[in-house]
């Protein structure tokens, strides 16, 4: 259904917005205005470097690609906390408290399934920022039990609350449909549907404006863009309603500020996922900090999952 590139491209664009939002992170609103690639800032590190987003993201995939079980997920984790691997220039600057927690957990011997944080607290957005690439790979699974299964796993590794694992079934079926063509508003009101599948009905009311759809017309002001799962998930969506092209939609995302690395990188991955053929920015691209292990991650991977070009 994707091809091989279509899918390098959803990736590579999902790099280049965490980039733009690195260095804004937890910037507020009023001080961000970001109109390109630029660098330093909160982790004073150069234009085109990307964070953890796109780090454990490229965990996912290597894992996938190679169908190591989550162990192996968790080896990976282990080595970007230790070793600083899957990082632009061999060393971690940002990581979610609830993962690192997770990854210890797991360092002291922990079932990765017993690893993740059970609290209503612990609901950031750590979860979600990885698993696009699930999604890829559950795109021939016509099961929805099966890949409600195997979204609540990859979720519960790190973050173990079931309003995470709603978060989680919500977004990766969001992406399905988008991969099968569907509107993103339909998309939305699929995903929707089938997270009452999870069972969580106390849960869904947390995401009320997405479910009823009131979100999309509501001022910039009143739509928050910090770390929550819940928040994050709907500025991603949000900024793909408020505009048309990756360009615009990615910036949109980025200058709401705050956790603006991650809400552009879920925006960039919802609209990619809608528009596989969205050209970005060229001095975005050539700006963007490129390692021999992110390519041949990224192009092993879509050799496994996607369609030959
Ligand atoms: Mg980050």
């Amino acid at each position: 259904m994707l091809s091989q590139q279509q899918i390098k491209h959803l990736i590579t664009g999902s790099m280049v917005a965490d980039a733009l939002g690195v260095p804004v992170e937890f910037q507020p609103r009023q001080s961000v205005a970001v109109s390109g690639m630029t660098g330093y800032g909160t982790y004073n590190q150069p234009p085109g470097t990307w964070s953890d987003d796109s780090s454990l993201t490229l965990i996912l995939m290597a894992n996938l690609t190679e169908g190591g079980d989550l162990e192996d997920l968790f080896r990976k984790m282990v080595r970007y906390v230790e070793n600083g691997d899957y990082t632009p220039f061999g060393q971690m600057f940002d990581i979610g408290v609830t993962t690192q927690k997770a990854i210890d957990n797991f360092r002291a011997r922990v079932a990765p399934l017993d690893c993740g944080d059970p609290s209503e607290f612990a609901n950031g957005n750590g979860a979600i920022m990885r698993l696009a690439p699930l999604a890829i790979t559950l795109l021939d699974q016509v099961d929805l039990v099966a890949r409600i299964a195997a979204i609540h796993d990859y979720t519960v590794i790190t973050h173990a609350h079931p309003r995470s694992v709603v978060a989680s079934v919500i977004y990766c079926e969001l992406l399905r449909e988008l991969f099968l063509g569907q509107s993103l508003a339909s998309a939305l009101a699929i995903a929707m549907n089938r997270a009452e599948e999870v069972n969580q009905t106390d849960e869904l009311m947390h995401f009320s404006r997405l479910r009823d759809g009131s979100f999309v017309a509501l001022p910039e002001s009143v739509i928050a863009s910090d770390g929550y799962v819940v928040h994050s998930l709907e500025a991603a969506l949000w900024a793909n309603f408020q505009a048309e092209t990756f360009e615009t939609v990615v910036l949109k995302a980025v200058n709401l500020g705050n956790d603006a690395d991650t809400v552009a990188q879920l925006a960039a991955i919802i609209f990619l996922s809608g528009h596989p053929e969205a050209p970005i920015p060229s001095d975005w691209l050539k700006t963007l900090v490129t390692t021999p292990q992110a390519d041949q991650i990224t192009a092993d991977f879509a050799q496994a999952f996607g369609q030959p070009n």
